[in-house]
């Protein structure tokens, strides 16, 4: 843990250092060896909180980019079962940075235990199993209501490059067919398309993970992966025919709108102008 109480008042571990946990109490002992992340450990049993993982530098360094005053946060529910979020915004929405693999059943106790809560995952280790690929607009604009892509997936290079069908071309062969269910019809490549595609873009594409880890899939809280760069991609599901894709959404941006927005959900889904990386840390450019 990066913090624990000592005398009363959250500190960073320090050499030799000793204090209590801000969760339950029992004594910690700093672990500040030369070649470790330091930290606070449990002295005499496990960390006390089941859900609580190994931090690492990727932890801390997405811990960092929030207030000290909203990392590991404490929560007990009403029946008394307590956990620590690693990062609880002003607003209210809990983030977990999540490096390790995780059950079904660890991740739906808790996104019921938080509720409000976004997950970003570590997706550096699978990065070699995750291809994205070609643009695809705005799902809310006019352009996509007409449109049904061909599912990319790793070899199948057509696809991949970006092929659809018009639901408004294939009335004669498959009469009413909609978005949602046109399977097939006259085939189309994306260049035909490349400069409309490209003004109502919003960062969604289309992508393939091979191998995935399903538990991410299936998750009802939203989920960003962090592959290292300066986006997220967010896992989404593009529009009615149930088609998969990312958003990338910068990182920037969601550290502000987890500050500013009430709701999980809500995050990148509205325009703010965000501070010039200058002036993050209050310093006036002008
Ligand atoms: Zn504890």
């Amino acid at each position: 843990m990066q913090y624990a109480l000592v005398d009363e008042v959250r500190r960073e571990a320090f050499p030799n250092g000793k204090g209590t946990c801000p969760t339950c109490g029992s004594a910690m002992v700093a672990k500040c060896g030369p070649r470790i992340l330091h930290h606070w450990a449990h002295a005499g049993r496990r960390n006390c909180d089941p859900w609580w993982e190994n931090e690492t530098v990727w932890h801390r360094e997405w811990k960092e980019r929030f207030p000290e005053s909203c990392r590991e946060i404490s929560h007990m529910a009403p029946d008394g079962e307590i956990h620590r979020a690693d990062i609880k915004t002003p607003t209210g929405i809990v983030i977990e940075v999540q490096h390790s693999s995780m059950t079904d059943a660890e991740r739906l106790s808790r996104e019921s235990f938080y509720g409000n809560l976004v997950w970003v995952i570590d997706g550096r280790g699978f990065r070699d199993n995750f291809d994205i690929y070609h643009l695809l607009p705005d799902p809310t604009s006019d352009l996509a209501q007409d449109l049904v892509w061909s599912k990319a997936r790793r070899h199948m290079n057509g696809s991949n490059r970006g092929l659809f069908f018009r639901p408004s071309e294939n009335q004669d062969h498959q009469p009413g067919a909609t978005k949602a269910t046109l399977k097939d019809g006259w085939v189309h490549g994306i260049h035909e398309i490349e400069d409309q595609v490209n003004t109502s873009y919003r960062g969604h594409h289309q992508y393939d993970w091979v191998r995935p880890r399903k538990t991410w899939l299936d998750a009802t809280c939203p989920v960003y992966i962090d592959f290292g760069g300066d986006s997220l991609m967010r896992l989404e599901i593009y529009d009615e025919t149930g088609l998969r894709c990312i958003r990338m959404i910068a990182k920037r941006k969601f550290v502000h709108d987890v500050m500013v927005e009430t709701s999980a959900r809500a995050i990148a889904t509205r325009f703010y102008p965000l501070p010039r990386p200058e002036s993050a840390h209050g310093q006036l450019d002008m």
